[in-house]
């Protein structure tokens, strides 16, 4: 690898997936063309289809009223299925076993009603330290709801210390002794901090072995690296559709419920008319009957203009394949990295990155720890048009994603930071 513009547009004229990027709108920075978008597992850029999507429903309400309900150009009724397919692609799952429904964070808690039944001695969750907040709040909220105690019912994984991340055979330990206390076990596929991505299969298959209930957050993993829920065992998971996946902000989730648990009709679950039978839904019967599928989780009728952009985006991912973009985005992820030390060795300025190396262990997301003035350093390279995600103390999250950035982009954020640097910290020491 080399740090060179002629080497980036050298990769960049030979990548496959390079058309891609013209299917994005990349945000102009300035007057000085496009900003360097790494922001991509923040909130994904916007597909230019999706404006014309949106607009072709907003005309057949226009036109039809409740009619589109059965006569829009993609009925509304079903509308969910439309992304059926991609979903169950992207997870490696069966199309009965995923759905596109609700938010995040309140999938969740569905899913948590379900697979989070604690009794008087098995009643624990482990979790990561330092999990999203939101996971964190919804574990924390659930025990409390079983009664139990979210100071010593919720088991966090600390990384040893020194460390940034955890090894999968520490993760493996803690369930292996502590497996008479769980009743669950609920971990992000990719760590939203430090990049990490887990060995799912492994975590599941041991889990698994010990009888334990498994279910993964993948909000950073899904569109990210490709994923075999269904073969790994996983019990329950869940995503959102505005990372890597493009869906705009806010865009609704999608949960995955493994097929051992769509005819277990006893399972608790917060029911709605949209997870009962489809057959006889409108003749609206008294008695729920769950839908022999991840759609019995549903509650309500798809909310059409909050998906569209969606259906987008998944065409392109369709078209691109996870495998393909997966390639390429190890590829970035390795030329980011690359790039990092050499503007550190050129400086003199340390920069330490604490996403693992191993590509087993990460998706596109590089984690970089910055100098003690580091959030004068991050501020000058915003200014210069990098968009970049600052975590405090210390860390920046940037992520190089295969479907819109370029060699280019990386090339062009490594000059930045090498003049900013000379600007800022190089003053200082
Ligand atoms: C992005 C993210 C969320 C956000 O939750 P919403 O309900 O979509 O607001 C939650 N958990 C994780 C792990 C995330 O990465």
């Amino acid at each position: 690898m080399d740090f060179s513009l002629k080497y980036a547009q050298e990769r960049d004229s030979a990548d496959p997936l390079k058309e891609f990027r013209s299917a994005f709108h990349i945000p102009p920075h300035g007057n000085n063309g496009s900003c360097i978008y790494f922001t991509g597992n923040s909130l994904g850029l916007q597909p230019k289809k999706a404006k014309e999507y949106i607009l072709e429903e907003l005309e057949d309400w226009a036109a039809l009223g409740v009619e589109g309900h059965t006569q829009a150009r993609r009925p509304w009724m079903p509308y969910h299925e439309n992304f059926t397919q991609t979903l169950a692609q992207l997870t490696g799952a069966k199309s009965s076993e995923v759905v596109a429904m609700g938010t995040l964070t309140a999938n969740l808690h569905f899913l948590l009603v379900s697979f989070y039944r604690p009794s008087t001695h098995k009643r624990k969750i482990v979790c990561e330290a330092k999990a999203f907040p939101s996971d964190q709040y919804a574990l924390k909220s659930q025990i409390a709801f079983h009664g139990g105690n979210p100071e010593t019912d919720l088991i966090e994984l600390h990384p040893r210390p020194g460390e940034h991340c955890l090894r999968t055979e520490d993760i493996i330990e803690t369930l292996q002794a502590r497996q008479d206390e769980i009743a669950l076990v609920m971990l992000s596929g990719v760590n939203y901090y430090t990049g990490q991505l887990f060995d799912m299969a492994k975590i599941t298959s041991a889990a698994k072995k010990l009888g334990l209930v498994v279910g993964w957050d993948i909000a950073h993993a899904m569109g990210n690296v490709p994923l075999q829920l269904h073969d790994w065992g996983v019990d329950f998971a869940a995503w959102c559709s505005y990372k890597y996946l493009n869906g705009g902000p806010g865009c609704v989730s999608g949960i995955f419920v493994h097929e051992r648990y769509h005819k277990q009709n006893d399972l608790p679950r917060f029911a709605g008319w949209w997870g009962h039978d489809k057959e006889n839904r409108f003749a609206m019967p008294d008695t729920f009957v769950p839908i022999a599928s991840a759609e019995a989780w549903q509650h309500s009728n798809p909310p059409i203009l909050g998906m569209t952009a969606l259906l987008a985006s998944l065409e392109l991912f369709e078209k691109a394949g996870i495998e393909n973009l997966r390639i390429k985005g190890l590829e970035l992820h390795a030329y980011l990295r690359f790039v990092i030390n050499e503007i550190s060795q050129r400086t003199g300025v340390p920069m330490q990155i604490i996403t693992p190396e191993n590509e087993q262990a990460h998706g596109c997301q590089v984690s970089l720890v910055l100098p003690s003035n580091g959030k004068a350093l991050f501020d000058a390279i915003t200014e210069k048009g990098v968009i970049a995600d600052w975590r405090e103390p210390d860390v920046i999250r940037m992520a190089p994603v295969p479907l819109y950035n370029s060699f280019e982009d990386i090339y062009t954020f490594g000059h930045i930071l090498e003049k900013a640097i000379e600007k800022t910290v190089n003053r200082h020491v």
